[in-house]
C-alpha cells in the first residue's frame, strides 16, 4: 500500500508530516518508494543532491536518468566528441557512487533535445521498466543556465512520458505503468507553484562532496554558491539547509524529511480510470 492512500483514507493525518519521527515510523513499514530523477546532463543533479540523499537515507530506491551524455561541454579542451561523452558517462557513474543511486544514460543529443512524441515514448518505456512512484525533473527556468533549452525540453519530455507510460497501446509490448507518480520540478526564481522543501541538513557533507567532484571535473559546483543557496532555503524553512522544489500535484508549502511518499493535494487528486 502506498502511503498517501493512508492520507486519503484518514489513517495518516497530513499533520504527521511535520513530525519526522512519526513520519519515519509510519512510512518506513509501509512502502518502499522509487524516485526517478530525470535530467538533461550529468551535473544537473547537483541542485537536488540533498533531496536524493534524503530519499536514500529512508531506504528507498533512486534512479537518475540523464537524457544526454553532456558531450557538448568544452571543459576538457579540444577532444573528439565521443571521448568527451565517454568521460562524462564515467563522471555520471562516479556521481552515482557518491550519492549511492542507480544511474542511466540515454543517447539523445546534447544541446539538441527535442520534446517530440518519439522521444517521450522512448522515455515512457523506460518509466515502465523503472516503475517510479515520484519524479523530479527540470521545471520552467528564467535564469541563464537553468533555462538551457535542453532543460526546458527535458521537462516536457518527462512530464509527457509520465502520461504516455499509462497507455498500454503506446508502450506495448511493455506493461503500462499506472502507479500514482507525483511530479516535482527544480525551482527557479520566479516560480509561483507551491513549494515542497526538503530538510537536507544531515546530508550537507555529501552534497559538498558531489559539488566538489563536478567543480574539479567540469567547473560547475562553486562551494560559495552552494552554501548560499542551501542556507538561504534553510533560513526560509527554519532549518540549517534545505532544497526547494515545485510541487505540481502534492501538498505544497511544507518542509518534508524526504520527498516521497508525497501526499497528493486535495485539489489535484485524479481518480483515474477504474479499468
Ligand atoms: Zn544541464
Amino acid at each position: 500500500m502506498i502511503a498517501w492512500s493512508m492520507v486519503r483514507s484518514g489513517r495518516l493525518q497530513p499533520s504527521d508530516w511535520h513530525d519526522s519521527n512519526r513520519y519515519d515510523a509510519k512510512m518506513a513499514a509501509d512502502s518502499r518508494e522509487t524516485l526517478l530523477v530525470g535530467l538533461a546532463h550529468p551535473d544537473d543533479e547537483v541542485g537536488v543532491a540533498g533531496t536524493i540523499l534524503a530519499q536514500r537515507a529512508r531506504g528507498d530506491r533512486v534512479v537518475i536518468v540523464w537524457l544526454t551524455r553532456g558531450e557538448m561541454t568544452e571543459a576538457f579542451g579540444p577532444l573528439p566528441t565521443e571521448e568527451v561523452a565517454r568521460r562524462r558517462m564515467e563522471q555520471g557513474r562516479q556521481a552515482g557512487e557518491i550519492l549511492g543511486v542507480e544511474t542511466r544514460f540515454m543517447n539523445f543529443p546534447d544541446t539538441a533535445l527535442v520534446a517530440d512524441r518519439a522521444t517521450a515514448v522512448e522515455v515512457a518505456r523506460l518509466i515502465c521498466e523503472i516503475k517510479p512512484t515520484g519524479l523530479i525533473t527540470w521545471g520552467d527556468g528564467w535564469v541563464r543556465g537553468v533555462r538551457h533549452p535542453d532543460h526546458q525540453a527535458c521537462s516536457k519530455i518527462f512530464r509527457d512520458a509520465v502520461n504516455l507510460a499509462r497507455i498500454a497501446k503506446v508502450v506495448a509490448p511493455a506493461a503500462p505503468h499506472r502507479h500514482d507518480l507525483p511530479i516535482f520540478t527544480l525551482r527557479d526564481v520566479h516560480s509561483h507553484l507551491p513549494i515542497a522543501a526538503v530538510d537536507v541538513t544531515p546530508h550537507r557533507q555529501t552534497i559538498g562532496d558531489l559539488a566538489d567532484f563536478y567543480m574539479h571535473g567540469v567547473g560547475f559546483g562553486d562551494p560559495a554558491w552552494m552554501e548560499h543557496r542551501l542556507s538561504e532555503a534553510g533560513r526560509r524553512w527554519g532549518c540549517r539547509y534545505a532544497e526547494e522544489l515545485d510541487a505540481w500535484e502534492t501538498v505544497g508549502d511544507r518542509l518534508y524529511p524526504a520527498l516521497l511518499p508525497a501526499p497528493v493535494g486535495a485539489q489535484t487528486f485524479h481518480p483515474g480510470r477504474r479499468r
